[in-house]
């Protein structure tokens, strides 16, 4: 595609790190007796759970919420709109939020903090791309695929007002393209 500078991840480093995290999950909830739940976070993460859950050898069930934050003035408050909800129950049981990229960390501590208030028996995180430089809630991932240097990504279900998101690879786009 001639509007991407730079592939950071190929396809085929992504696949394997996802299929190394697939098997740490399955090593650490293999022998909880409960029932997993994998939170998807709508839409970037799809790729990246559709991929995830089938390397997970453990039982699982998934769900998807859509969020959005309430936009520059708020980021800061980390105030995020829940704009589609889980239909699951999650009471009692162990959570796995599943996140495309943490760059503030305002949306994950937001979505766990909103999660762990319905009484899950645990809540774990889970990044495919974590940009630590721009943290600014106190967050860090339980799992990690990638830790990238702080640019703006596309690809693998993260867009570029909406575009790029079917880019099999995690890549910069040109300076001209956000002109
Ligand atoms: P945070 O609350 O951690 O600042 O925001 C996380 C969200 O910001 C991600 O779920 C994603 O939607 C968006 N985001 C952050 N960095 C990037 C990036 O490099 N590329 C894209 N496409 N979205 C990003």
């Amino acid at each position: 595609m001639q509007e991407i500078q730079e592939v950071l991840l190929t396809p085929e480093k992504i696949a394997a790190r996802v299929k190394e995290l697939g098997a740490e999950i399955t090593r650490d909830y293999q022998d909880t007796g409960k029932g997993l739940i994998l939170i998807g976070i709508l839409k970037g993460a799809l790729p990246f759970l559709a991929d995830l859950i089938r390397e997970i050898k453990t039982p699982l069930r998934y769900d998807l919420m859509a969020v959005s934050s309430y936009g520059v003035s708020t980021k800061s408050s980390g105030i995020v709109r829940i704009i589609k909800d889980i239909d699951l129950s999650i009471e009692g049981e162990d959570v796995l939020i599943v996140e495309d990229i943490i760059d503030t960390g305002l949306t994950l501590k937001y979505l766990v903090e909103t999660l762990k208030s319905r009484r899950p028996h645990s809540v774990r995180t889970i990044t495919l791309l974590d940009k630590p430089s721009r943290r600014v809630a106190e967050i860090s991932p339980d799992y990690n695929g990638f830790i990238i240097p702080d640019r703006f990504v596309v690809g693998y279900g993260l867009d570029y007002a909406e575009r790029f998101r079917q880019l099999p690879m995690i890549a910069v786009l040109k300076p001209e393209v956000y002109s």
